[in-house]
């Protein structure tokens, strides 16, 4: 299993000089089987970095449809996925809204929308969705490659503080043995406390979680657009020393391989 990780921006893409090592791109990620099955979670404006890669037919999975997560979709249009799958369904009337006149000038090509059974297998990849608190409802993703036992679990938008010790405990088990965990790290410990209830965690929620899953590996996502390459040094520091896989991806390290 290989994972490719387009963006780990929150909220908004951003540009600047103390912004380029971990990037701007908002939020998007590749995962591709051993047999060549390709699952996308999500379309953020990091969907370019994937775009080349990602081949025409393959099956797109959103997290939630804040547009953060959507932002990225027309970049699409040359390796149109085949199903684009919300696991609430409702998705052609979301999408219909924000891709259309005079939001945004070009309707996006046809697709189908199916709402599938869970877990389901694309070309040897098992996909199991779980929910998780955000406002407005969002899952995380759990990708399985039973050839290789490689596992990746994907929680990108996600107020860990918020949810109750059972909710806590169900995502644990969820998760239960991830290889690599994308989790939710948009504060720093010290800003939380002012930003309850709008959905997001910071790095010390996402190590607690990684290590109740007994994860490997962690990759912090989804950081303010405020922050800089300097503060996400800090930020990886600190998390490495309180957990050993714990990651903040940078552009040059953005890609992952699990079990091959
Ligand atoms: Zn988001
Ligand atoms: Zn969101």
């Amino acid at each position: 299993m290989k994972v490719f990780l387009g963006g780990a921006r929150g909220s908004y893409p951003v540009s600047g000089a103390d912004k380029v090592r971990h990037g701007g791109d908002t939020f998007s990620l590749l995962v591709e089987g051993r047999e060549g099955g390709q699952v996308l979670i999500d379309a953020g404006s990091g969907v370019r970095r994937l775009k080349e890669r990602f081949r025409a037919g393959g099956v797109l999975f959103f997290t939630h449809t804040h547009l953060d997560h959507l932002i990225g979709l027309p970049m699409l249009a040359k390796a149109w996925p085949r199903q684009l799958v919300l696991p609430r369904g409702g998705l052609p009337e979301i999408l219909a809204r924000v891709f259309s006149p005079p939001v945004w000038p070009v309707k996006l090509p046809a697709a189908e929308f199916p709402v599938p059974a869970e877990p389901c297998d694309i070309g040897g990849l098992k996909v199991a969705w779980h929910p998780v608190a955000h406002p407005d409802g969002c899952v995380a993703y759990r990708v399985d490659e039973p050839a290789t036992g490689a596992c990746v679990v994907v929680a990108t938008d996600i107020e860990w503080p918020a949810m109750t010790p059972r909710a806590q405990d169900a995502f644990a088990l969820f998760a239960r043995g991830a290889d690599l965990l994308v989790f939710d790290a948009h504060f720093l410990p010290a800003e939380a406390a002012a930003h309850k209830g709008w959905g997001h965690s910071a790095w010390t929620d996402a190590v607690e979680a990684a290590r109740r899953c007994g994860a490997q590996k962690l990759w912090l996502m989804h950081h303010a657009p405020g922050r800089t390459d300097a503060e996400l040094d800090a930020v990886a520091a600190e998390a490495a020393a309180a957990f050993k896989g714990a990651v903040v991806p940078t552009v040059e390290t953005m890609t992952e391989i699990l079990h091959e």
